[in-house]
């Protein structure tokens, strides 16, 4: 088929990344890779595979058919794990599987075990446990009856892993609710253990929390944004350039007086994965005083060079960014002007002379010395970085680079 634009994903930055997380969190923790939302856009089918090549054996889905896509992706015989939708009728699918799901309602949990009795192989749970989120997760008054079905029920269960999710550890204004939450998670997880349920796992920290609250990072670490070489937030960053010594790891408890100065030697530990291209369609020159695109948002003050590439709203480049993205040809920076349509933008190449119909575009990523980060859709659109990439349509072709 024929495709506007590509993906390229990097494997070499994709192992640095896991290896700075990996050489973080040392080697008794669980590195479980989060590739919800497609894998943050980057395509389950190629990232799975890729993630496995390096020795990734646990993936996280929100929903059972993401697991589908990463059960026929995986080559090896990785761990799937759903942390959120799954469909009283899918229980049974997942249970055969071998695929192992978060429950936070009594519902969802008698279904479960009463399929698991029914196929006669044990569900493999993570009970998800309430800590301040209120999003879902077992509320503590709901704790005494998950103990009773559970008991009911011997044999048609393994308590995989207990977990919760933290509300906001990439910023510090959550501090006391963060707090809170990992108190009440390590008192519920007591109350559990006196009842004889002891999980093999407790997990809590995503990206965040595995930087800034070390503590949390228990058995299992849950890592989304980081692998795809992304900070949660700038704040994330900060809070580690400034704690942790260059080479080492220990844990961010680091209290020597020169923390401080540490800073400046320190170089950004990330590498973004993907690079997003696409190609010139149209060049045509414009007279003075004429309008661009759709409606009057841009009018040339010049004889000007426009150049269309065939990359629009569609294709998951914003409409928020007419007149004010930027995108990469020939290693320079070159101007949206007009309205982005939903299948086409266009650019002014006025400055820059020998712009031709082919010549590629880079979207997202580097091009000779220039870089056109996600972080600068973010910074102009109301877009997180998360939604810029989950933005990336499934069908545009995703390759594997070095
Ligand atoms: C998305 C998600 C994560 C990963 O979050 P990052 O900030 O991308 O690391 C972890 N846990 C749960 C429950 C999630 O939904």
């Amino acid at each position: 088929m024929f495709h506007t634009s590509k993906i390229e994903i990097s494997k070499s930055a994709l192992k640095q990344n896991i290896d700075f997380v990996r050489n973080l969190i040392g080697p008794d923790v669980r590195y479980c890779s989060v590739v919800k939302g497609n894998a943050y856009g980057h395509g389950i089918s190629l990232f799975v595979p890729l993630a496995e090549s390096l020795d990734v054996r646990s993936f996280a889905v929100f929903s059972a058919s993401e697991a589908l896509r990463v059960l026929e992706a995986r080559s090896e015989q990785s761990d799937i794990m759903i942390m959120g939708a799954i469909d009283r009728d899918q229980l049974g699918w997942a249970i055969e599987q071998g695929i192992s799901f978060y429950v936070f309602e009594l519902d969802r949990l008698r279904a479960a075990l009463k399929q698991a009795q029914k196929i006669g192989r044990p569900a493999q749970l993570h009970i998800e446990l309430e800590t301040g989120m209120n999003r879902t997760g077992f509320e503590e008054k709901e704790l005494r009856e998950v103990v009773r079905l559970l008991k009911k029920h011997p044999g048609d269960f393994e308590i995989e892993g207990v977990n919760t999710h933290l509300a906001g550890a990439e910023s510090s204004s959550n501090f006391l609710r963060i707090h809170q939450q990992i108190q009440r998670f390590h008192e519920h997880c007591a109350w559990l253990a006196q009842r004889g349920f002891q999980p093999r796992l407790r997990h809590v920290a995503s990206s965040a929390a595995t930087f800034t609250y070390p503590e949390t990072r228990l058995e299992m670490v849950r890592i989304g944004i980081v692998q795809y070489g992304y900070w949660p937030t700038t704040e994330t960053k900060m809070h580690y350039l400034l704690n942790y010594p260059r080479n080492g790891n220990n844990g961010g408890q680091n209290n020597s007086p020169e923390k401080g100065k540490r800073i400046a030697r320190h170089t950004d530990p990330l590498k973004r994965i993907i690079r997003w291209s696409s190609r010139v369609m149209s060049v045509k020159t414009i007279g003075p005083g004429e309008f661009v695109s759709y409606g009057t948002s841009y009018q040339t003050t010049r004889r000007q060079q426009v150049a269309t590439v065939p990359i629009g709203y569609f294709h998951g480049f914003t409409r928020g960014l007419s007149n004010i993205g930027q995108v990469l040809i020939h290693g320079k920076r070159v101007q949206v002007i007009g309205n982005v349509n939903m299948n086409m933008l266009m650019v002014d190449v006025t400055d820059l002379p020998g712009v031709k119909v082919g010549d590629e575009v880079v979207l997202i990523g580097k091009q000779k010395k220039m870089e056109i980060s996600v972080a600068s859709f973010a910074d102009l659109t109301p877009f997180l970085n998360y939604e810029v990439l989950v933005r990336l349509p499934s069908e545009i072709p995703r390759f594997v680079v070095d």
